[in-house]
């Protein structure tokens, strides 16, 4: 099951009666809700064991050591149930979920009680949210397209084909970092698929030194970099205007490239041995560049 929605206190009150939110329907289930929700029963249709654990029904309550397990509705909230116009025959102790929403007592129909596992899943869940970002129309939030396209036919297919995406991406990254939430992945696919590019264990292996690598201050772009091999998507570090101002003095203002005097203000900081070679962003790597000098430089 995709899930798009957030939790609020306003959309998900919590019970009187239950260590539990309520959930209205089964779609708006909350990806980021760690605690019990009660659900609709049509939950059972859709529920993927590897997705969440079933703790109970508003028949039985909640079988757990953590969560209350006296389920009985109190007389306060009863009374209140039929203050503001409940109908249908509701006494103290019974284990309907009640909840209270806008100041009025409301009873749940029947609820299953559910909670996310815990495996990884729910942070994939959230960059399938960022794949949806992919295709929504701008000024739309995710909500709206999911609520609009939820059980459309084109919608299927394209979860299906985030789904293929997502696959794939953790075929060729099967380690999870938090940065993979920020790719757009969906415009890598192509190269994804490359098989002349994708070697897991050596992806990996890169990975995990341009992750502690100071000089690359985009993290999630070592992942568009690491298929396209362009700098750029790795934000490298910059030289600071101390280095630069030092580096042009050293030069008396000559550009290294065509020999040519100018301004500062004219000049670029340049690294000396590249980057991709195992140049730093440091002093002693820093050399500066008229303009169009530089700018020829970085066409190459
Ligand atoms: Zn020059």
């Amino acid at each position: 099951m995709i899930l798009y929605k957030r939790y609020s206190t306003e959309e998900y009150p919590a019970y009187d009666n239950y260590d539990a939110i309520n959930v209205d329907k089964t779609a708006e289930i909350p990806m980021d809700w760690a605690g019990a929700m009660g659900v609709p029963i049509t939950f059972l249709d859709k529920h993927n064991p590897e997705q969440f654990e079933i703790l109970g029904t508003s028949d039985n309550g909640i079988v757990d050591a953590e969560l209350k397990t006296t389920p009985g509705l109190r007389k306060k909230f009863v009374d209140d149930y039929y203050a503001s116009g409940g109908t249908g025959s509701y006494r103290e102790g019974n284990p309907t979920a009640g909840y209270y929403k806008d100041g009025a007592a409301k009873m749940a129909y029947k609820r299953i009680f559910v909670r996310h596992l815990r495996d990884g899943r729910s942070e994939r869940q959230e960059y399938l949210q960022t794949a949806i970002q992919w295709i929504k129309d701008d000024g739309e939030t995710v909500e709206d397209y999911m609520g609009a396209h939820q059980h459309d036919k084109t919608a299927t297919a394209l979860l299906n084909n985030f789904q293929s995406i997502i696959n794939r991406v953790e075929r060729v990254f099967p380690n999870y970092r938090r940065p993979m939430k920020g790719v757009d992945w969906g415009g890598l696919y192509g190269l994804l698929q490359d098989e002349s590019l994708v070697d897991p264990e050596a992806l990996e292996a890169e990975t995990a030194r341009l992750m502690v690598d100071d000089d690359v201050t985009r993290q999630a772009g070592i992942y568009p970099y690491l298929l396209t091999r362009e700098e750029r998507h790795l934000s490298i570090r910059a030289f600071t205007a101390a280095m630069k101002q030092k580096a042009f003095e050293l030069q008396d203002g000559i550009c290294k490239s065509c020999s040519k005097e100018f301004e500062l203000s004219q000049m670029e900081a340049d690294h000396i041995t590249p980057w991709a070679e195992g140049g730093r962003t440091v002093e002693d790597n820093c050399q500066m560049l008229c303009r169009d000098c530089n700018r020829r430089k970085s066409d190459k």
